[in-house]
């Protein structure tokens, strides 16, 4: 026997986390092990890689993060433990507007502006910003226990991801595939600048539907007075119409097609075109088209050649265009216009009306449609390839039901306005001759006009979306454009792991850059989380004061109870409920986890350090070693489905139910008999506990670690003869992954005898709880089984144990003739029982005694307090006051005294 293995009485996760965090990373747990740029580099073994979703620069940990980085991790880490050399390269977004938004505040409470301090000195502040704050996240992401490559981490703006930007700007430039001109786009009159869809917010709020007349020119003296009914939420749009579209088969307007209609106030004539867009339900069912600031008049205008008509300025007031209007805020002119048409008689009524209203995500102000000189990629050729590489199965993702979404999307896809009117991000490389006006595009930058010579010119001034260079993240991440060691043998990468709602925005955008410049594609899978909702399904936001803050929870029960939770509560593409009362349910796993490992390491000091005998398996030992066996097997299929939660909900089950509930209280019979039996028990918990944890690491990685570093030095230090089947090595984070095993033929035979067992001692628990006898009362019973006669034999001190039965009143037999007397029978498949409860019945009267008389004295001691509570402590007398005192008094000693007596009687 050695000493026992000090280990602490409860998982204490604040002492744990950081330390142990601290030792993977030093170890370089986190770097692959098979690395292109060291030596012994096998160039030939597939190697398992994901990359982050780079958080932005300026982001604080939410819910949508701790859910990317457990599942992501989940998947490194299996992997790892399977041998693979494994690779998550972590990194951040500069996030243009966000960030900017963030210096700017900064200038604001210095009385500056950006056009103040110029470009130069704002970017000098931006860098600055970023050098203080852009790391927060990345120590967020590592309490997450995140075993990302930390020296691998990468920012969308670093010298080598710029020059990736770079690189793809210029080839699809020089291909065709990028232009400048003007198209219709979403503008943020606040931030001036384009704003990606992704950035615009709907939010419903009430509004208006008013409805006008739109006056048709007569062409004879029949048609005085002729017009359209037209209805529209911006009266101000007006100014900017150049049609008015009706269905071709709306026999209301149909005679109304070619005609000519008159814009109010401004006068100007319009053609009446006919357009199946056209809803005949909605409104008047008649349109008027602004092609200039909609999205579906835009695509009208373009079908039927129609002028577009800007009436908007960059800060959304009503330009030249717009006649009396003209400088006019765009909701000053909307009234101002109405009222104008209401004493023209051109006005028919206004209702109230639900809109959806696009709003600047960062900003909060109205988003205008506006058309707008800008760069864009010419998006067709990029998105066949990307719709081809999903179709013929290059590509998969999981769930299957966002292909169909996917393919839908990129079918109807419109070019990308890549221009944004920002300093921070990467500036455009295209540089405007003020000689002979032609544009210079280039990877470096030029000095001259590549046409004229000219050193007279200046570069754009606008920057690239964000998402451009997020775009690139796979390959730019592992140094494309170069043919660098890692981009060789790190791409393409694996798995692809993010939100579904940003499958269009990024997932797609990624697909078409990869298959562009790198000819692949460059993850294999794309697997979509779902969003995470409150406990009632509610989307959280900061206005429904619901929202949870992932450092608070893991603060307070640990970072493994968070992971779990939303490892556990999740599949592929569905939204997830969340409360924190899950997550406490799941600290009080880990901490179930953490007392079975006790339990484990004090029974080998109990076990001698070799057996005399070869091997005796109790059905118990071969029961959980084949339940064990079976777990690993479905764990391993549902991993290879991607199905995690569902892993982790077995493993759960297995550990909780049936190692801790079952195989633990048995094996506590068993170690006590000592001797080889007490050998074998341990070796069956040590080995089992040491699986579990395995399983479990990928979903709940310090607890696991911590525990199986004590397991292990308690094992290692006891014998040689506890080594599990996995072997120790240094570490959990990269102990080999429990192979799955074929069933083999004994192993339904024992599961199915230890089932027999286990509803035997259901059943008798089940009638103890039914007539309320006490845990601790001991019963008589008689088995009567002719079948599992050997079985119950053997079995018979287990079940006597775990159902608790009096052994001078237990008998088996294997036929009886007449039904017992005052027995209550019980039946579990062929096994008759027959269960007396004669002595336990005048304990459970004497109980009802102890606890009717608790009930009364309770009401006494809840009378008196309410009593002295009241105004009569104060008004009466204070020598009855004192009378009441001491009664109560006597009350709490009687009730004190009674209940021990009802705890004495429960132990039994
Ligand atoms: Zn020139």
């Amino acid at each position: 026997m050695t000493e026992q293995t000090a280990i602490p009485k409860a998982y204490q996760f604040k002492n744990t986390e950081e330390r142990i965090y601290q030792f993977w990373e030093k170890q370089g747990y986190f770097q692959p092990w098979n690395d292109p740029n060291k030596e012994g580099f096998n160039p030939n073994i597939k190697p398992f890689v994901i990359s982050i979703p780079p958080p932005n620069v300026t982001g604080e940990l939410h819910l949508g993060h701790a859910m990317f980085v457990s599942v992501e991790d989940l998947m490194i880490r299996y992997h790892r433990m399977k041998g693979e050399p494994t690779l998550w390269v972590p990194g951040s977004d500069h996030a243009g507007i966000a960030t900017q938004l963030q210096v700017e505040k900064a200038l604001a409470a210095e009385g500056l502006t950006r056009s103040q301090i110029g470009r130069e000195e704002f970017l000098r502040r931006t860098w600055a910003w970023k050098e203080k704050y852009g790391g927060i996240i990345f120590n967020q992401i590592r309490r997450l226990g995140a075993s990302c490559d930390w020296t691998r981490t990468r920012f969308t703006l670093d010298e080598g991801l710029s020059r990736a930007v770079r690189e793809a700007f210029v080839r699809l430039y020089e291909k065709g595939l990028i232009y400048r001109g003007p198209r219709l786009i979403n503008w943020s009159p606040g931030l001036q600048t384009a704003v990606s869809d992704l950035e615009v917010e709907y939010t419903q709020q009430p509004g208006t539907l008013y409805y006008f007349k739109y006056m048709l020119v007569p062409e004879n003296e029949e048609q005085q007075g002729e017009f359209i009914p037209v209805a529209t939420t911006r009266p101000e749009t007006i100014l900017g119409d150049t049609a008015v579209a009706v269905h071709p088969q709306d026999e209301r307007y149909q005679r109304f097609i070619g005609r000519k209609a008159i814009v109010p106030i401004l006068g100007r004539v319009i053609p009446v075109i006919a357009d199946e867009y056209v809803d005949r339900e909605f409104g008047s069912g008649a349109l008027k088209i602004t092609p200039a600031h909609d999205q579906n008049d835009y695509e009208i205008g373009l079908r039927h050649g129609l002028e577009m008509i800007p009436v908007l300025d960059e800060t959304a007031h009503i330009n030249q265009n717009g006649g009396p209007y003209q400088g006019q805020d765009r909701f000053e002119a909307r009234i101002n216009i109405w009222k104008d048409m209401q004493a023209a008689g051109l006005t028919i009524k206004e209702e109230p009306y639900m809109m959806n209203i696009p709003r600047s995500q960062r900003g909060g102000e109205i988003v205008e449609p506006m058309i707008s000189t800008q760069w864009f990629v010419k998006i067709k050729p990029l998105a066949d390839a990307a719709l081809k590489a999903v179709a013929d199965g290059r590509i998969r993702i999981i769930p299957e039901r966002f292909t169909k979404i996917y393919f839908n999307w990129l079918e109807n896809i419109q070019d990308w306005c890549i221009s944004r009117q920002l300093w921070w991000g990467h500036r455009i490389p295209v540089w405007y001759c003020n000689q002979c006006g032609k544009l210079t595009v280039s990877r470096t930058d030029p000095t001259e006009c590549e046409h004229c010579h000219s050193t007279n010119i200046y570069q754009d001034p606008d920057v690239l979306d964000t998402w451009f260079s997020s775009g690139l993240w796979p390959f730019s991440t592992l140094g494309w454009p170069d043919d660098t060691p890692d981009y060789r043998y790190f791409y393409p990468t694996t798995v692809l792991e993010t939100g579904y709602d940003i499958l269009f925005f990024w997932v797609a955008r990624m697909i078409m850059a990869g298959l562009e410049f790198t000819g692949k594609p460059p993850f294999e899978i794309v697997y979509l989380h779902g969003l995470i909702r409150d406990e009632h399904g509610r989307k959280m936001s900061k206005t429904t004061g619901n929202v949870i803050d992932p450092l608070q929870v893991m603060d307070e029960y640990g970072t493994d109870a968070l992971r779990f939770t939303l490892l556990v509560g999740s599949t592929p593409g569905n939204d997830t409920n969340l409360s924190v009362k899950k997550v406490e349910a799941n600290r009080n796993f880990a901490n179930k986890i953490w007392n079975a490992g006790r339990f484990v390491i004090s029974s080998l000091a109990q076990a001698p350090t070799q057996p005399i005998q070869p091997p005796q398996w109790t059905l118990a030992d071969s029961w959980i070693w084949a339940r064990m066996q079976a777990t690993i097997r479905e764990v391993e299929r549902l991993f290879q489905n991607y199905q995690f939660g569902e892993a982790g909900r077995q493993i759960y089950d297995f550990f909780w139910s049936e190692f801790a509930d079952w195989y633990i209280e048995i094996a506590k019979i068993q170690i006590q008999k000592g001797g080889d039996q007490a050998f074998y028990t341990a070796k069956t918990l040590v080995n089992i506990l040491d699986l579990c944890l395995r399983l479990l690491h990928p979903f709940t990685p310090f607890v696991t670690e911590e525990l199986w570093g004590h397991l292990k030095k308690a094992a290692m230090s006891h014998s040689s003869a506890f080594e599990p089947i996995h072997g120790w090595p240094e570490a959990l984070i990269i102990a080999p992954w429990p192979t799955p095993r074929p069933s083999e033929d004994w192993e339904e035979e024992k599961v199915s005898q230890f089932s027999l067992i286990q509803e035997i001692i259901r059943a008798i628990r089940n009638l103890r709880s039914e007539k309320g006898i006490p845990l601790g009362t001991k019963i008589g019973a008689t088995l009567v089984s002719s079948q599992n006669y050997g079985l119950l034999t053997e079995q018979m001190s287990i079940i006597a144990h775990l159902a608790n039965l009096d052994n001078r009143k237990l008998e088996l037999i294997t036929a009886i003739s007449d039904k017992p007397q005052g027995k209550i029978p019980l039946v579990v498949g062929e096994v008759e029982i027959f269960i007396d409860l004669s002595t336990a019945v005048d304990h459970r009267q004497e109980l009802e005694r102890l606890n009717r008389e608790l009930g009364e004295i309770t009401q006494q001691i809840e009378r008196l307090n309410n009593l002295l509570a009241s105004e009569f402590s104060r008004k009466a007398p204070p020598a009855i006051v004192e009378k009441e005192r001491q009664k109560l008094a006597d009350f709490m000693m009687a009730a004190d005294k009674i209940k021990k007596q009802i705890n004495e009687l429960e132990k039994g």
